[in-house]
This record gives C-alpha cells, sequence and structure tokens, in this order.
C-alpha cells in the first residue's frame, strides 16, 4: 500500500505543532504515512485541494472549520450539532467530518475533580463546540463576552450570557479564557476589575492558548489559583484526531506516549 498523506489545513498554518506531533506518532508507531501543512486561502476550495493533493485524512484549523463541515459527506453527530469540523478523514471517496476539539478540551479539564458551574471568557469558535460538550456532561456554563452579536446564538440556546456591562457575578468552580486575548497580545480577556472580582472564589484558571503564559494565567497566580494552559487540549485533539486516522488501531496512552514528544522538542 502506498505511503498515506495527511495535512493541517489552515490560515495561517506555519506555527502549528499538529505536523511535529503526528509525524512523530506514525513514525514510532510504524504506520506508513506522512504529515503536511498546507496553506488554504480559500476555504471554498477544501475539498476540492483534498482530492488534487491525495490526502487521507486533514486537520483543520482557523478560519476553515465551518468549510470543512459543508465539505463532507458524512458527520459524526456531534460534529453536526456544534456545526464545526476539525479532522477528516477520506473513506471510499467520501469525507467523513468529526470534531476533536471538543472531546480534547473536555478530557483536558478532566483533572480538576468537583467541578459545576464554568465561566467562559470569549464566544468564538472554540466556545462553541466546547460549551456544547460541558453541557452535554452536565455542566452548567455561563459566557461572558466583550461585544453582544456573537452571544445571540448561545441565548437561544439557552445557555447564561453576559456582556461586560451588564455582568453579574456568581461564583464559578472554573474559569476558562476561550478568547484570543494574549495570543499575540498583552490583554486580558475582560477588564480586571470583573476578573479581581471572580477569581478569588474559583477553584482554578484554564487558557486554550497554549505555548506561553497569557495575562490571564499570570493574573490567576497572583490570587494562588491553580492553572492550566491550552497545550493539553491540543495534544488531546490530536491524539483523537489520530485514532480517526489510522482507524482505531492503536490505543490512546500508546499515540500519547509517541506525540507528546512533540511538546519537549
Ligand atoms: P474566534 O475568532 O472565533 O473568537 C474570538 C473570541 O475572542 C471572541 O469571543 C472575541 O470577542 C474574543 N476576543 C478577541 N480578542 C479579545 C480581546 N482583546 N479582549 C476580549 N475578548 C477578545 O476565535 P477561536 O474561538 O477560534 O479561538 C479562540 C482561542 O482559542 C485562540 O486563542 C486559539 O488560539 C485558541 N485555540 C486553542 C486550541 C487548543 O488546542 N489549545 C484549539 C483551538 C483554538 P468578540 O465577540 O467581542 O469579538
Amino acid at each position: 500500500m502506498a505511503k498515506e498523506l495527511f495535512a493541517i489545513f489552515g490560515n495561517p498554518v506555519f506555527h502549528s505543532k499538529s505536523p511535529l506531533m503526528h509525524n512523530l506518532a506514525f513514525q514510532d508507531l510504524g504506520f506508513d504515512a506522512c504529515y503536511t501543512r498546507y496553506l488554504l486561502e480559500n476555504g471554498e476550495k477544501l475539498k476540492e485541494t483534498f482530492f488534487t493533493l491525495g490526502l487521507k485524512g486533514i486537520n483543520i484549523t482557523v478560519p476553515h472549520k465551518e468549510h470543512a463541515y459543508n465539505a463532507c459527506d458524512v458527520l459524526d453527530p456531534f460534529a453536526k450539532k456544534v456545526g464545526a469540523v476539525n479532522t477528516i478523514v477520506e473513506k471510499e471517496g467520501k469525507l467523513y467530518g468529526y470534531n476533536t476539539d471538543a472531546p480534547g478540551f473536555l478530557k483536558a479539564i478532566s483533572e480538576f475533580k468537583e467541578v459545576k458551574t464554568v465561566l467562559f471568557l470569549g464566544a468564538g469558535g472554540t466556545a462553541q463546540s466546547t460549551s456544547t460538550i460541558l453541557r452535554d456532561e452536565g455542566y452548567k456554563v455561563t459566557l461572558l463576552n466583550r461585544s453582544s452579536p456573537r452571544l445571540e446564538k448561545y441565548k437561544k440556546e439557552g445557555f447564561k450570557t453576559f456582556t461586560f456591562d451588564d455582568f453579574i457575578p456568581n461564583t464559578y468552580d472554573l474559569i476558562i479564557n476561550m478568547t484570543s486575548a494574549g495570543l499575540e497580545d498583552d490583554s486580558l480577556p475582560a477588564p480586571k476589575e470583573i476578573l479581581d472580582g471572580v477569581i478569588p472564589k474559583t477553584k482554578a484558571c484554564v487558557d486554550v492558548i497554549y505555548g506561553k503564559e497569557t495575562p490571564f494565567l499570570k493574573l490567576a497566580k497572583t490570587h494562588a489559583k491553580p492553572t492550566k494552559d491550552g497545550s493539553d487540549m491540543l495534544l488531546y485533539q490530536g491524539i483523537i484526531a489520530f485514532d480517526y486516522f489510522t482507524d482505531h488501531t492503536y490505543t490512546f496512552d500508546a499515540i500519547k506516549d509517541h506525540m507528546q514528544k512533540a511538546f519537549s522538542l
């Protein structure tokens, strides 16, 4: 059988850790495949590009997760529910779509015990799939966002939502930064006064941004709170994607042993 080809599609995509993660696992587990990155500028061309490049599977990152959803012939029920696909596998000419971000995130926060209430800072694409899986699992999710338009969808789905102007604070077991604030700048995801009001009463603070200590996590530490960045979320979404790519050939822990080396190189 010819070597199978995989890729990550995104714009930008050069910074992605996925090629390293997947290639380490392919190599160490002896699976004859190779994973590369592809700068996809026009999301409408996702399907055409997939077949032109002769790929077996892809991951999809910003800003193409909705395009990926539209490109699939068969959708996993959870991906269908949230409208976002970050993993596609080709089988007999058909594209099968999955969302591994949300289960990856769920596993990443499972180390925090006795958590029932969660405050999301942000209401973008990542918040969409992760809030849904948390609710499915019985967590109570409140969303606090800078502006109101993105909150409309959540409100309709029955989530409690606030902007900075109308926020009524409560006690939350976990506070999670779901925004890109702090990714390429030094901004907090919400005004400091709001954060200083809710952080002291929480059990821990989590950020989906990885590879750096964000201003949000720095602030959480000044309140002596446990913190966690987005590295495990990235690792776990990758392991679950790899499981689909290799058709459930390996155990989660076997994939993890090899894939996590990408974080120490
Ligand atoms: P979106 O562009 O869909 O949403 C961005 C959100 O951030 C919006 O709610 C926006 O608010 C808010 N926001 C942006 N800048 C600021 C700011 N300066 N202050 C306050 N709020 C701000 O982004 P995504 O959901 O795709 O990504 C969010 C983050 O998740 C990114 O940092 C990304 O790197 C990270 N991520 C991590 C993953 C992992 O594996 N660890 C996987 C996927 C994403 P508004 O509506 O007002 O504009």
